[in-house]
């Protein structure tokens, strides 16, 4: 994978003036999700309040397994409804 390095370049001057431009870059849960600035790069992840946080990596460790339990619930509900669609 390449690597980006964000230091003083122009995008980001670009965010500071601006403001940043976040886009959804993963969903984690149904109301946790993961954001990235289209400029720079910077991500934010929404935290246990409900509120935009800086997605550092212990947020990132813990999206982790948001994600992964919340997978395993809907692939729960998901075979569920399947075997009673079957039978
Ligand atoms: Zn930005």
């Amino acid at each position: 994978m390449k690597k980006t390095t964000t230091h003083l370049s122009p995008s980001k001057l670009y965010c500071d003036v601006f403001g940043h431009n976040y886009q959804v870059s993963k969903k984690v849960t149904s109301y946790v999700k993961e954001y990235t600035c289209k400029c720079c790069k910077k991500q934010l992840t929404t935290n246990s309040n409900g509120h935009l946080t800086e997605l550092t990596p212990k947020y990132q460790e813990i999206n982790n397994l948001l994600e992964d339990m919340y997978n395993r619930r809907t692939m729960r509900l998901k075979n569920k409804s399947l075997v009673t669609a079957i039978y």
